[in-house]
């Protein structure tokens, strides 16, 4: 087993921990955002149940204020989960991959390798995240600020369009705290699995020496998108990586293609074989997406999988051969946008007419 199958190994594992992580970042979020609609159902009980339409313009703002107080708070300590829990992650992954590599690859060659300094790990909160989320945590709060009070004021105004009680108001309201608290936990998951991927890409960035390259690792079971899907086992070179995560819980990482023996530059001659064959500069033998789907299209039942699983209209064009798992990845030069079924239909007409008109040719 070479350098690399085993770094791959231990990246997969640092990954697993991550989701573990988000998992219980996304807890902590929910049972803030509880407590905040405990304390706002608690505030409106102990208002008059009024018709809501009955109350003067200044008092209605004075109850949108009030809760949009309460909510104000939960942003704010699920912000604090948020940064703690990127800036956690970020040191772990660092820690883990420099661990995976100084244990992996046999001191005896001889390399050293850089650590990722705590001033980088730090700054990483501070960066844009990435998948649908194209800002940063202070940007995110903002925004997420300014959702909130549209929605709280739109419940008001629904509740006075319909001349509702105040115990229906406050409904509505809990309603606007529970949306609030999802997308919040939603931010908290992709914002996770971007400080790993910029932790991981600066280690390999600073030991660049020794990585020449990365591969794409998605998770193989039927929660992962078509996209990553296309990507798993994707080589790129280091500096052209597609950014992690694609999407809101993408759960993808890259693993390090290091250098062959020859290529270090190392003469080995009078190295002991194990040791050249360590550093073979081989991509992992392990079983990309791609494999796993080919596999299952030779059964019954594994074609019903994947057909429940990338959907009825990209089966029918995958299982007559018209397009690939790679074309799901890539995406479209605009916007770079992820290929719709719209875009993979044209180009599956597009294969079609191309063989209709190889097939005239050769009659
Ligand atoms: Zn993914």
């Amino acid at each position: 087993m070479g350098a690399n199958d085993k770094i791959w190994d231990r990246i997969i594992k640092t990954r697993a921990g991550h989701i573990r992580y988000e998992r219980k970042t996304a807890r902590r979020i929910r049972r803030t955002f509880r407590s905040v609609r405990d304390e706002i159902l608690g505030y409106f009980n102990n208002q008059a149940n009024d018709i809501v339409s009955t109350y003067s313009a200044a008092r209605r703002r004075y109850l949108v204020d009030t809760i949009d107080g309460y909510l104000e708070r939960g942003r704010h300590e699920s912000s604090w989960e948020v940064y703690d829990a990127m800036t956690g992650t970020a040191r772990r992954e660092a820690e883990e991959t420099y661990d995976a590599f100084r244990s992996e690859i046999p001191s005896e060659i001889g390399l050293s390798f850089y650590a990722v300094p705590e001033d980088f790990l730090i700054a990483i909160a501070d960066q844009p995240v990435m998948g649908n989320y194209t800002m940063g945590l202070v940007n995110y709060g903002d925004k997420w600020s300014r959702d909130a009070a549209t929605l709280l004021d739109k419940a008001l105004m629904q509740s006075v369009v319909n001349g509702e009680n105040v115990g229906q108001l406050a409904r509505r309201m809990a309603l606007a705290v529970g949306v609030q608290n999802y997308a919040m936990q939603a931010f908290a998951r992709t914002a996770i699995q971007t400080a790993a991927h910029r932790a991981q890409m600066e280690f390999f960035r600073r030991n660049k020496e020794v990585i020449k390259g990365v591969q794409w690792v998605a998770i193989l079971d039927d929660a992962c998108c078509d996209t990553c899907a296309g990507y798993d086992g994707r080589i790129f070179k280091r500096s052209e990586a597609v950014h992690q995560p694609v999407h809101v819980k993408c759960r993808c990482t890259y693993s390090a293609v290091t250098k062959s023996w020859k290529e270090l530059g190392l003469k080995g001659d009078e190295a002991p074989p194990w040791m050249r064959r360590t550093m073979d500069g081989e991509v992992p033998e392990t079983m990309t997406f791609k494999d796993w789907i080919d596999k299952k299209m030779n059964s019954k039942t594994g074609r019903s999988w994947v057909r429940d699983w990338m959907g009825p209209g990209k089966f029918e064009l995958f299982s007559n051969g018209l397009i690939t798992l790679d074309d799901m990845a890539i995406r479209t030069r605009r916007k770079n946008r992820v290929r719709s079924l719209g875009d993979l239909r044209r180009i599956a007409t597009r294969r079609r007419r191309k063989k209709e008109e190889s097939l005239c040719l050769m009659n």
